[in-house]
């Protein structure tokens, strides 16, 4: 452990007490994990826990930072067994918390040898638990690899890993490397909760790339790919990433990391999602966001959305998200901060950075105002619902997620704190704005990635050191309540409305690219597969009356076998006299019916439109910030 790491944990010794700790010596734990034949699937762990004869509690991670809820994957460990003492002990699990595993350490026992394969996701899963190994890409998240003594706070309990992969490879880490041997990497010292903080990527084909060259402190994009071309990022894409560091210095005017890594990986075939760490993220995306601009224009935000959570989420995290060890509850009302503020700041900085233009940082907030104005489910649901809930919606099912209402939190919180910088730019007439609530809230302890907590109210506190209001009120007002449409009084302040118009959305248009699917929610309320298998219908639109529902399949249009052209012909023409219908045959279930869509109003596309004569906020806030502020 570094005299940094040291120094920085006294913060954290919020825990009053220790219980009797009968079994663990307090001593550091070995960890080592063997990848051999990537293509098989399976990590190989064996732990040396230091121990006195007695009881033993061991836990498996249960509730994972970043994932919000208990997502620990525990179904996938196999082959567990225990020695110590030279003999094989006998164990058994909780029978209400299936993470908890109890053993009795016998007379004269000093170590404690455990063994055990996570057999990592070939499909499915979600997040971290999906699919994490390719033949030649390794994604390692270490809650999943390891079991840890009970009683203890995490930050109290100190880890030796190290890793041995196929030869030749290269990997990404934020863990310090402290010696090679061979294809064995042995990595300083951490404590439990820095190593769960500290993923590693590794792969046949790996590249670095430095975005703050000549600087004291590092900022690494490590990147893993299944085919060389795809780390291929080119001069004009490293200069964006460049630029998102910069442009997040200035934001928040601090750091809280020694050194920051993004580990990205560039694959068809392993999970697609962003898991923030302090001093690195975990980053998986298609393979060709370097190389299809569809791709980059669809996935622009993951890297700025997750480099913001280690200023918004880690180092600073609502109070009840953060806990002692990885069993305890996660409360997840503050969501809408720790997600919403974060997917706002993401975006902002992927159009500061370059990333995005502002007329497409424009287009992505139109397709996001008008999906979450098409969630009806706001009509029973509070947003805040949304939060408190999050464990079982990030896993819920996707049909009716308009009526049921899915993890709202991140767009509609995004939607809340543009409304939120605005109304500072309105109330101060363009003289402060959100960054200055950056500033404020995260720009202290430079360097420091000692988490500090707050609350509802510190939040409104700071606002109102920024510009004085009824922060309380305004916030609750959209959060608590149910109401009927969006809260799209950001975008009006910012000098922007939305409006539905026949010409595309280029942000829409690439997700439909990304995620094979025609978008016609804003018209007759379907969303429909390529080969016609229907995603979701909007709650009481259109195609809901007419009787349809998610899960059938559309076979033919107005007479004709279905393709998505057709269908968005058919809505174009439904605005001409004489239609005013479209005529649907689907099948599900094993019947085939005709269903008739009335429908007249033509294709409808989201837009924001210029309202002239007011302030231009929406650049103000999408233009990089100068070197001078
Ligand atoms: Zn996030």
């Amino acid at each position: 452990m570094s005299l940094f790491q040291k120094t920085a944990l006294a913060g954290l010794a919020l825990i009053a007490t220790t219980p009797a700790l009968a079994g663990y010596a307090k001593g550091p734990i070995d960890l080592t994990v063997k990848v051999t034949a990537p293509q098989q699937h399976v990590f190989y762990i064996t732990e040396k826990i230091p121990v006195t004869p007695g009881k033993l509690t061991l836990y498996y991670p249960k509730y994972i930072p970043g994932e919000h809820g208990p997502t620990g994957p525990i179904d996938n460990m196999a082959g567990l067994v225990f020695n110590a003492g030279g003999k094989t002990l006998a164990w058994s699990r909780d029978p209400v918390d299936m993470y908890t595993f109890r053993l009795d350490i016998p007379k004269g026992a000093d170590s404690l040898t455990i063994h055990f394969d996570f057999l990592s996701p070939v499909g499915g899963g979600a997040f971290t638990a999906g699919v994490s190994m390719t033949p030649r890409i390794v994604d390692l998240e270490w809650n999943q690899v390891a079991l840890y003594p009970a009683g203890l706070p995490t930050k109290d309990i100190d880890f030796r890993p190290r890793i041995t992969l196929p030869s030749g490879w290269q990997y990404g880490t934020a863990l310090v490397t402290q010696s090679t041997n061979g294809d064995t990497y042995a990595f300083a010292p951490v404590t439990f909760n820095n190593l769960v903080d500290s993923p590693l990527i590794a792969g046949e084909y790996f590249r670095k790339v430095d975005l703050a060259p000549g600087d004291s402190v590092h900022r690494y994009l490590d990147m893993v790919a299944d085919y060389p071309g795809a780390l291929a990022i080119g001069p004009a894409y490293t200069q964006d990433y460049r630029n998102l560091i910069a442009q997040a210095d200035r934001l928040f005017a601090s750091h809280h990391y020694k050194n920051y890594h993004f580990l990205l990986t560039l694959s068809d075939h392993t999970g697609h999602f962003g898991l923030e760490h302090h001093q690195s993220s975990d980053d998986r995306i298609n393979a060709d966001l370097f190389l299809d601009k569809q791709t980059m224009l669809g996935e622009a935000s993951l890297l700025p959305h997750e480099y913001t959570h280690s200023w918004n989420g880690k180092f600073r995290r609502p109070a009840k998200l953060w806990q002692p060890d990885f069993q305890k509850p996660e409360h997840t009302r503050m969501l809408w901060v720790y997600e919403g503020l974060t997917n706002y700041w993401g975006e902002v900085l992927a159009a500061r950075s370059g990333l995005w233009s502002a007329s497409q940082y424009r287009a992505m907030m139109a397709f996001y105002a008008a999906e979450m104005d098409h969630h009806p489910g706001r009509e029973w649901r509070p947003l805040i619902d949304t939060a408190v809930a999050a464990q079982l919606l990030y896993g819920s099912p996707a049909f009716y997620k308009n009526w049921r209402r899915g993890t709202d939190f991140y767009d509609e919180g995004a939607l809340i704190w543009l409304g939120v910088d605005t109304k500072i730019r309105e109330l101060t007439h363009n003289k402060r704005s959100l960054d200055d609530f950056a500033k404020k809230f995260f720009g202290m302890d430079n360097g420091s990635y000692v988490t500090k907590t707050y609350t509802f109210d510190d939040i409104v506190k700071a606002l109102d050191t920024v510009a004085p209001y009824d922060w309380s009120g305004y916030l609750s007002k959209r959060l608590d309540r149910t109401n009927n449409h969006a809260p799209l009084g950001g975008i009006e302040r910012g000098g922007w409305k939305l409006v539905y118009s026949s010409t595309p959305n280029p942000y829409e248009k690439a997700r439909e690219t990304l995620h094979d699917y025609s978008d016609a929610m804003f018209s007759i309320g379907l969303t429909v597969g390529l080969k016609g298998g229907i995603n979701d219908v909007l709650w009481n639109g259109p195609a809901f009356k007419a009787g349809m529902a998610p899960g059938m399949k559309i076979v033919s249009v107005n007479g004709s076998d279905f393709n998505p052209d057709l269908l968005k012909r058919a809505i174009a023409n439904s605005s001409e006299p004489g239609h005013g219908h479209l005529t649907v045959v689907a099948s599900g279930s094993g019947v085939t019916r005709t269903y008739v869509i009335d429908y007249s109003g033509g294709l409808r596309y989201p837009h924001l439109k210029r309202i002239q004569g007011t302030q231009d906020y929406l650049d103000d806030i999408a233009a990089p910030v100068g070197s001078s502020n």
